[in-house]
């Protein structure tokens, strides 16, 4: 039997609408708009697009959202000075620094510089160690949109066998920590794993975040699984994930297919976070 397919689209949209509603209450409240500022340096055409499309996304929620280029010859002191800035800069609720950076720059030291309570991408050590201290802060993007399909889709962790496929600070760590936060039994996996397969066909969840296109075949399914691919590979065929969609698909119970799973995820989880840094700024300021 074919696997339901998980419409991220649909899923992301309901969380969009969602936030849209909490936006206006918040602005009914507080007297104002949260507020998402961006820093890109250089004119790397994808970052602008992605930079593009966010603060198209807060537009459409009613948040205000403001941008800061920066020219490619920028030196990591002035990126830090602006990025310190916007930390104390109480109209700013959000703050992200589009990544990848010049050579020049140390991305760690962006990130660090950011201060916590802005860190909608969730990536700085704060944010980080409180995930691992299984306290929550602001989470990043792409693994809260993971945790949001799983919950929509009435997937039952606790107990479950999760296995995570890569363990990047970005994807497959804040995965595995959030799934081991719902109780699930979790396994991670990366590039020195000894039997990849195997290992994989224990999974009633199986999270692949590699970067390798269709790594995972119907093999490394367990029947029944739960499949969530969060690779984003660009190849001659267009756009694909981490899982042979099709093969896969014939074993799970369900699965994300890509383009249309996780992506669209993504964005939406980063109007949570802002939403959400707003709300805990407000109340702090207000205390
Ligand atoms: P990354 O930093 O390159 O990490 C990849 C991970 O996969 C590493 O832990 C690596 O292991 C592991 N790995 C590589 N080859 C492997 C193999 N053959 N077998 C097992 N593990 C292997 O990548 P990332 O930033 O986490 O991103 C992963 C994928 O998700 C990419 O395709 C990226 O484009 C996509 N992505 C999508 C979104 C979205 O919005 N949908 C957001 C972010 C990322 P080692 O640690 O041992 O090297």
């Amino acid at each position: 039997m074919a696997a339901r397919t998980i419409d991220g689209k649909a899923v992301a949209a309901a969380v969009r609408e969602r936030v849209r509603g909490e936006v206006a209450a918040y602005e009914a409240e507080a007297g104002r708009v949260p507020t998402l500022a961006t820093v890109l340096v250089g004119d790397d055409p994808a970052s602008e697009i992605y930079v593009r499309n966010k603060h198209r996304a807060c537009e459409e929620v009613g948040m205000r959202s403001v941008h800061q280029g920066l020219p490619g010859t920028t030196s990591e002191s002035e990126l830090l000075e602006l990025v310190d800035r916007l930390g104390r800069d109480d109209e700013v609720d959000g703050i992200l620094a589009q990544l990848p950076v010049p050579d020049q720059i140390d991305p760690n030291a962006v990130v660090a510089t950011i201060d916590p309570r802005k860190d909608v991408d969730g990536l700085t050590p704060v944010n980080a160690g409180l995930l691992a201290h299984g306290t929550p802060g602001l989470v990043p993007c792409t693994p809260a949109g993971v945790m949001e399909l799983l919950r929509h889709e009435g997937v039952e962790l606790e107990g479950a066998e999760a296995v995570v496929v890569g363990r990047s600070k970005l994807v497959g760590v804040p995965v595995a920590r959030l799934l081991l936060a719902a109780d699930a039994t979790v396994t991670v996996c990366h590039s020195r794993t000894r039997d990849l397969t195997a290992t994989c066909r224990r999974a009633d969840v199986l999270v692949a975040a590699v970067g390798v296109p269709k790594l995972l075949g119907a093999e490394a399914v367990k029947p029944g699984a739960v499949v969530i691919d969060v690779g984003m590979n660009h190849g001659e065929d267009g756009l694909c994930g981490d899982v042979d969609f099709d093969a896969a698909a014939g074993v799970a119970a369900a699965i994300t297919p890509v383009p249309g799973g996780v992506g669209p995820m993504t964005i939406a989880m980063l109007l949570v976070n802002t939403l959400q840094a707003a709300r805990v700024r407000t109340s702090s300021l207000s205390a």
